[in-house]
């Protein structure tokens, strides 16, 4: 004989109900079918009383869908001979219901005694209706088998009394046995109680133990038990089989598929649970039994689950060290007072007992605590309860975390690296659940980091906020379009843009954006930007796994890197001013990456896709010292001096580089070599050593004067020039030497200025506007290290943007 629970959930519609009738008919031995109220109904009975307990005369309205609700589902289920009984019977139901609700409307008073009698509705009418559905079922009444006793505020099964009751009851079973789950009736004054919220499944439990079924169903709107809740978590997976004690401590945890109370009857009796979706009974479920799970999903942890509800009471004072008896007293005044603690942590100075409690018990437990400490607290040896409310518990699951060293260090690092601090934290010596105390307002992000750390096989998600939509963020969101699949495949990274930004609009949407159409939408719905939205929207959002790309040339936004660290968002620059600022804001956000786990990276600051920061990173970080930088980092300048030529002037080449967009817009920027400063200190400072653009000595291609006036001067002065530049072209010419930009450093001394370059040396050779670097090492002595390649360009500088995105990826 087989158990089977529909949930709300499964019966809240009348494709759904006719769904459990095609479930249930398909059995061919004795069932035993618990089903909750229509999905919604019983909050709907709770949110009319408390209306009408208000004397709020809008709980008529609330009633009369209640009551529609009901009166047009047995039109659309119920075989049309039998429809007119049912309604009139159904109807009679309602009206009784409708009496209690004008009753407590009218005296204004709610007592647990009607509340209860109300919900009970919910089952009664719903088991009613369904027992006409199913073929062959017969209607059994709950409250004759399912006995309660009161202990403190709740209504607690009588397991003696209500066993016996449902052996008798069930002495002969029918085909159908269709019971309402939930409700349920005192031992002593038979009045209607119930069994707590989701209680339906423990009805079901109960039943099935009492009777020795082969097995529990539970039917509802999932596939089965999950790493986590899909609700919370989109990537969370069916777990195929869980031990008793495993879905014990995931349900407790808040895991909702099943109610908790559910599993230990079963358990007793060795009855596994097999949880399984109404809406695809065609998927395998969750097997739950006292086996645990040999096969290839031995994964550690096994899910994740949490309470949002959870306030901290802390128990301090030096008086407690070392005395026996503290926790006795606390934990005996709790329970006195009905209190449930559902986590306790205590430092082994002995010194504070923290325990985890539900908000609302928490000004209780501190008042019975303060009178049962009195004493201690008038003399100074306990101090006053301390409380911390809008707490979330999280629990971390698994049976094979028993002896598998580590599991706490990766759970702490993630929440670390998410920037999230852990209030208070107990794992028991059983090594089956760690559980953890954080800020409510940080549960989704907690949750998020820890599945993707511990589950997500399939991949590991990035977030990614992209700031500068233009050339090179432009290229950068085509890239990732273009490659998002392929990494999802091959390496096991998604990549989620879930926000872009420029100088005029900023658009954002925590479930990701489509990267088609994401710049068009940006324009036509994105809101008003500036660099305080920005980082407001970002904080806001409050996201795990988050990276800042950085595709502007903005100093705002630059200066938004510390603030974004500080909140563990890595951050990936293709802006060069924070990297070539102030050495001691470099250095801090470099130190603060570091402190936190996160990344900073700026590869693309030099040579746009060439690997050279990286590089010069692992000559360092294997124990090689830097002692010479010598390199052509100017795109522009070197495009200028390969392009003067006997036809081509120099004032023409420089405007041929800025017509090509290898130059700024004015080219004195580069001209002036502000630009290669900014790349020599940045390298410097990879090497190691501590300079500020302002050390760099500095030689001008181009008189001073030159860069003195407005842009049209510059333009009309420039041709001045031409004639002594072809000259000395020339004269290099004939020696076979070249003139070259170059940025150098050598034992911390750094320069940039224009050098002649022989036909053997390795810059003379440097076609177009590209880039060469030469780095000279203790192992790289005789002869350099050279990487050389296009130096600038949007397409190479978003790939090496790209570049540093995965690899970020890649550290978690
Ligand atoms: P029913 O009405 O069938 O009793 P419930 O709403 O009580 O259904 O429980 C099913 C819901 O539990 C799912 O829709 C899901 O959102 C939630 N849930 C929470 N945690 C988990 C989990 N770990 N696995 C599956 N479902 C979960
Ligand atoms: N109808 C009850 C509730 O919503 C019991 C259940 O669905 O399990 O809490
Ligand atoms: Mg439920």
């Amino acid at each position: 004989m087989k158990v089977l629970k529909f949930g709300g959930t499964s019966v809240g519609s009348v494709d759904n109900i006719l769904n459990v009738k095609k479930i249930v008919e398909a059995i061919d031995e004795p069932v035993i079918v618990v089903v909750s109220a229509f999905g919604g109904v019983t909050d709907q009975l709770l949110y009319t009383s408390k209306l009408a307990s208000q004397g709020d005369m809008s709980y008529q309205k609330e009633l009369d869908d209640i009551m529609d609700r009901h009166l047009n589902l047995i039109n659309d289920v119920v075989p049309a001979i039998e429809q007119s009984h049912v309604l009139q019977q159904t109807s009679t139901m309602l009206e009784e219901l409708e009496n209690i609700f004008r009753g407590v409307y009218l005296i204004k008073d709610l007592s647990q005694k009607t509340s209860d009698t109300i919900v009970s509705y919910g089952e009664r009418l719903s088991s009613y209706i369904i027992s006409f559905v199913i073929n062959g079922s017969k209607l059994y009444d709950a409250r004759l088998f399912i006995k309660t006793v009161k202990q403190f505020q709740k209504h607690i099964v009588d397991f003696e009394m209500t066993n016996r009751l449902i052996k008798e009851m069930f002495a002969t079973l029918p085909k159908v046995a269709l019971i309402p789950g939930f409700i349920s009736s005192s031992k002593d004054t038979g009045d209607v109680t119930n069994l707590g919220r989701g209680g339906s499944d423990y009805t079901a439990s109960i039943l099935a133990a009492a009777l020795n079924a082969s097995i529990l169903e539970i039917w509802t709107d999932v596939d089965g038990f999950m790493t986590a809740d899909p609700k919370m978590i989109s990537s969370a997976y069916v777990i195929d089989r869980l031990s008793f004690i495993e879905a014990m401590e995931l349900c407790n945890f808040g895991a909702k598929v099943i109610y908790p109370p559910t599993i230990y009857p079963v358990y007793h009796k060795n009855i596994p649970i097999l949880i399984r979706n109404t809406f695809n009974p065609d998927a395998p479920g969750t097997f739950i039994s006292n086996e645990q799970d040999t096969g290839k999903n031995k994964a550690t942890i096994r899910g994740i689950s949490s309470i949002d509800n959870t306030c901290l009471v802390t128990v301090q004072g030096l008086g407690m060290v070392g005395v026996i008896g503290v926790n006795k007293r606390i934990f005996r005044a709790l329970a006195d007072n009905g209190i449930s603690v559902f986590m306790v942590s205590q430092a082994s100075s002995e010194n504070n007992t923290t325990f985890a409690i539900k908000n609302e018990e928490a000004d209780l437990a501190v008042r019975v605590l303060n009178e049962e400490f009195a004493l201690e607290r008038a003399q100074g040896e306990i101090n006053d309860m301390v409380i911390k409310k809008d707490l979330a518990t999280v629990a971390i699951v698994g049976e094979f975390m028993k002896n598998t060293p580590g599991i706490a260090g990766k759970l702490f690092g993630t929440l670390g690296r998410a920037g999230i601090s852990v209030i208070a934290c107990a794992q028991g010596a059983s090594e089956i659940n760690i559980s953890f105390v954080i800020k409510k307002k940080y549960l989704r992000k907690a949750l998020n980091s820890i599945h993707d750390s511990f589950f997500l096989s399939e991949y590991k998600m990035l977030n990614l906020f992209i700031i500068g939509v233009g050339t090179v963020g432009g290229h950068l969101l085509e890239q990732i379009e273009h490659q998002q699949q392929k990494l999802m495949k091959q390496n096991g990274v998604k990549l989620n843009v879930i926000g872009i930004a420029d100088i005029n609009k900023i658009l954002m949407r925590r479930e990701g954006l489509d990267l088609k159409t994401c710049i068009r939408d940006l324009y036509a719905s994105g809101l008003d930007s500036s660099p305080e939205l920005i980082i407001d929207e970002i904080l806001q959002m409050n996201i795990f796994n988050a990276v800042f790309v950085d595709c502007t040339a903005s100093d705002d936004i630059a200066g938004l890197y510390e603030t974004l660290l500080n909140n563990n968002i890595s951050v990936v620059a293709a802006n060069k001013i924070a990297a070539s600022s102030m050495y001691k804001k470099y250095a801090l956000l470099k130190e603060t990456a570091r402190k936190r786990g996160i990344k900073f990276l700026f590869e693309t600051n030099v040579g746009a896709g060439l690997p050279i920061i990286n590089t010069m990173n692992d000559l360092i970080n294997s124990g090689d010292h830097i002692f010479k930088l010598e390199a052509v980092l100017s795109g522009t300048l070197n495009y200028i001096f390969n392009t003067i030529s006997e036809d081509i002037p120099l004032s023409r080449a420089i405007s041929m580089a800025v017509d090509a967009r290898y130059a700024e817009p004015d080219p004195r920027i580069d001209l002036s070599g502000t630009d290669v400063i900014r790349k020599l200190v940045i390298l410097a400072r990879e090497a190691g050593c501590e300079v500020e653009q302002s050390d760099v000595k500095t030689n001008l291609i181009l008189p001073e004067k030159y860069f003195e006036g407005s842009l049209e001067d510059f333009w009309k002065q420039i041709p001045a020039l031409d004639a002594e530049f072809e000259e000395k072209r020339k004269k290099l010419a004939v020696k076979e030497k070249r003139l070259r930009f170059v940025a150098s450093m050598h034992d911390g001394v750094c320069q940039v200025g224009p050098v002649e370059v022989g036909s053997h040396h390795p810059f003379y050779e440097l076609e177009g506007s590209n880039n060469i670097i030469m780095i000279s090492t203790e192992r790289y002595h005789d002869y350099p290290m050279v990487i050389k390649g296009y130096g600038a360009g949007a397409e190479v500088t978003a790939a090496g943007v790209f570049a540093d995105i995965i690899s970020i990826a890649n550290i978690r």
